[in-house]
């Protein structure tokens, strides 16, 4: 049985408990020595194997694997934050579905949910945006052209831009041919989480400059949008005392003045 673990963003203590224990009772462990903090191997059983994939290929992971199957040990497979982005985890689960492998995913915390808690930050706020687009910048691997960084910087809404911290000044470029005003505010969040976490607070123009100034050239997250300056919002409805809610009487008059909180009404549609 093969567990593809998220690691979380980088603190070790945010690893999910799933994920702790699936460590805990591994006999081998890949994990991807660039990004996962290496203090989690420490929770890994006496005679655990462990790998690093940063210096491995697919098909040498894949070996490992095969050859901890035969054996009938359990591996588990630990990619960064969340393994569902960029994770290139469906390549491996192709090879091990072609040899009747079985495994399975617990899910970790994203770094770009490691920025936001580094920033005090959140992304959807009432009339600003409702939308967080993440995305990187073509790099080796290219990203189809109709998901051009202009093309989502055209709505407006929050961005998180993975993989792209060495592209800084063609990424500014992007975002306002795309149609974000130069000043709009930006953040970089280096090592969400870490012991080195550091966050830059500055606009889409001076992306570029700030990063240099700070040193920072790998391991970051772009964080773009009005959102940002976390202010200029409207409060939600959820918490809104004249609301009424499903669990919650609000203090409007008569029935007819008692609002229902649009967020209660999409319940009972999903209900
Ligand atoms: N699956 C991972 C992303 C892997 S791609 C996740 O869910 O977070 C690797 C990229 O993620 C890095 O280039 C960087 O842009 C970002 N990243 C990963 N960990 C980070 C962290 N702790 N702080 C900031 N960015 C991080």
């Amino acid at each position: 049985m093969v567990h593809i673990v998220g690691a979380g963003p980088g603190a070790p203590d945010l690893i999910t408990v799933r994920g702790k224990a699936l460590l805990e009772q591994a006999d081998v462990i890949i994990y991807a020595g660039s990004l996962v903090n290496p203090v989690l191997l420490e929770a890994a059983k006496e005679g655990c194997q462990v790998y690093d994939s940063a210096r491995m290929t697919l098909e040498e992971v894949i070996k490992v694997m095969e050859q901890a199957e035969r054996e009938g040990k359990v591996t588990v497979r630990l990619h960064t934050g969340d393994p569902c982005l960029y994770g290139a985890i469906r390549e491996q689960m192709d090879e091990l579905d072609a040899r009747g492998i079985s495994y399975d995913i617990c899910p970790g915390v994203s770094s770009f949910c490691g920025a936001a808690s580094a920033l005090k930050m959140e992304y959807t706020l009432p009339q600003i945006s409702q939308s967080v687009v993440i995305t990187r910048m073509a790099g080796r691997t290219p990203v189809p052209e109709k998901e051009s960084i202009a093309s989502f910087a055209a709505h407006g809404a929050t961005m998180v831009i993975f993989l792209s911290t060495g592209m800084l000044k063609e990424l500014s470029e992007e975002l306002i041919k795309g149609g974000y005003g130069p000043k709009t505010p930006a953040a970089i969040v280096y090592k969400a989480t870490w012991a080195e976490e550091k966050t830059v607070v500055c606009t889409v123009e001076s992306l570029s400059e700030r990063a240099e100034q700070e040193n920072i050239r790998k391991t970051a997250l772009i964080v773009v949008g009005e959102a940002v300056a976390q202010n200029g919002y409207e409060r939600s409805k959820l918490y809104d005392p004249v609301f009424t809610t499903e669990f919650r009487k609000g203090t409007g008059e008569g029935p007819e003045d008692t609002p229902l909180c649009p967020e209660n009404m999409d319940r009972k549609e999903d209900l």
